[in-house]
């Protein structure tokens, strides 16, 4: 399956990508099916029904808010936060939802279906829209949200970049092992190998620039912003923003870092911490390749561009160029759906796409690339996804803060070496898959196993 690097990386809103971008595109989409087919002038009711995950932890994801918007004509790479919160309450204050430019009866609390013991077979993220006029049915259909914001529908399989033409990218790839057969057959690095490749879907090299451009701003921002926030998160659990006080303690103590040479590692804790609480906060991130884990590559990347010698923006799109190939392997040969695998398919692939992208930043070779790959997920095998009140706040903003820390470490660990190593990233991933499936769904994005019960949530 060959990916642009921007299905990889997308400008969304928080809390989640499976839970919020995806079930958002898909209303999207039912939308658009309706004006094809000329019914949407003619809708009276809408009904969705949320199956499996969607159901369990669509409550604290966001996910009847994603509906609402997307039934709304709003997209996720375009609705400001603001209006997210806006519109969602008018909708639930008066019960009415625009569609098509008409107002239409819609009371989220009986027009969405939370069906906590139901799972479709495709996947456990499912949502079944339904459309009326008066009580005939008009169109239904079913939606999967498979992780990263990705959605697919019934009948569908998944889309792949193509060029213009309806032609494969030059360098089509499925395997690590594929990917560093072809860098070495045509003397390229992994990034030149995927910007030749994105170059042959967009069409235009200053657009992929200026795309790579715009997915590094949007990172920033959302550092920037979550270092400026300060209060409590929503939801409910009462968690503390902690990004705000920690930028202020570290840029007071500036001769700190003389006296401590592991200083770095806080500044890195810090963009992480500051992105997630964006994303739970229902903020604008980039879908990194998940919102869960949207604060790691941010983190090492931020790393890389403020504290590694040399660094360049030509850098800084080798990086993000690196990290999507190394993310569309874990998408075609495992998952990087919590619902899933758990979060060793967010937070695990994240660490590892950000380990192979520093190590080619900082001058690695193709086989050193693979080799920080394969590290950053090795030790992240078998991590639950267990949020408490199915809300992305604990573990998973601190779970950045880890995961950032470990990709660097990977890096680094994979630059003393040669590349040559026991466990390839292939196996690492094929573990990983495997994994995923043998773990129970109390672990799979469902808050019904793990910290989701172990802690107190008041
Ligand atoms: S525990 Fe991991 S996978 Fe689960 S919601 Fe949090 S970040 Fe995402």
């Amino acid at each position: 399956m060959q990916l642009s690097i921007f299905d990889l990386f997308k400008v969304g809103v928080g809390p989640s990508s499976s839970h919020t971008v995806g079930p958002m595109w898909a209303m999207c989409r039912f939308l658009k099916r309706l004006t094809r087919s000329g019914f949407l002038d003619q809708v009276e009711r809408l009904e969705v029904h949320l199956y499996g995950s969607l159901a369990l932890t669509g409550k604290g994801h966001g996910t009847d808010r994603a509906v609402i918007l997307g039934l709304s004509g709003c997209r996720p790479d375009r609705v400001l936060p603001a209006e997210v919160v806006s519109i969602f309450n008018q909708v639930c204050s008066r019960k009415e939802l625009v569609v098509g430019g008409r107002i239409i009866g819609f009371d989220p609390v009986q027009h969405i279906g939370f069906h906590h013991f139901e799972t479709l077979p495709r996947h456990p993220n499912g949502i079944r829209v339904e459309a009326y006029s008066s009580d005939r049915l008009l169109d239904h259909r079913e939606y999967f949200s498979v992780g990263g914001g990705f959605v697919v529908e019934e009948g569908e399989v998944e889309a792949v970049a193509l060029d213009a033409n309806g032609a494969a990218p030059p360098y089509p790839f499925t395997t690590a092992i594929q990917l560093l057969e072809l860098c070495n057959l045509n003397n390229l690095t992994v990034s030149q190998l995927m910007l030749e490749n994105e170059l042959s879907i967009q069409g235009d090299k200053q657009v992929v620039l200026q795309m790579l451009d715009r997915i590094w701003q949007v990172m920033e921002e959302s550092i920037e912003r979550g270092c400026k926030q300060e209060g409590i998160l929503p939801g409910g659990l009462g968690i503390r923003r902690r990004a705000k006080s920690l930028f202020e303690d570290l840029k007071s103590r500036p001769e700190a870092a003389l006296r401590d040479p592991l200083a770095a590692i806080d500044w890195v804790s810090l963009y992480a911490l500051a992105v997630n609480e964006e994303n739970a906060a229902g903020g604008r991130v980039v879908t990194a390749p998940t919102n869960g884990a949207a604060g790691v590559i941010p983190a090492v990347l931020a790393y890389y561009m403020r504290f590694m010698h040399g660094a360049s923006q030509k850098g800084m799109r080798e990086f993000l160029a690196t990290a999507a190939a190394i993310g569309m392997l874990y998408k075609h040969n495992a998952s990087i759906s919590a619902a899933e695998v758990g979060c060793q398919g967010e937070i695990g692939v994240a660490c590892s796409m950000a380990a192979g992208a520093l190590a080619g930043a900082m001058g690695g070779s193709c086989e050193q690339i693979e080799n920080a790959a394969e590290i950053g997920m090795e030790h992240n095998l078998g991590m639950t996804c267990d949020p408490i009140g199915g809300l992305v706040q604990v573990p998973c903003i601190e779970r950045n803060t880890m995961g950032a820390i470990k990709a660097i470490n990977a890096a680094r660990l994979a630059l003393r070496g040669d590349g040559q190593h026991r466990v390839s990233l292939d196996s690492v991933i094929e573990t990983m898959h495997q994994t995923g499936i043998d773990m129970q769904s109390k672990y799979k994005e469902t808050s019904q196993g793990g910290l989701a019960v172990n802690v107190v949530e008041c």
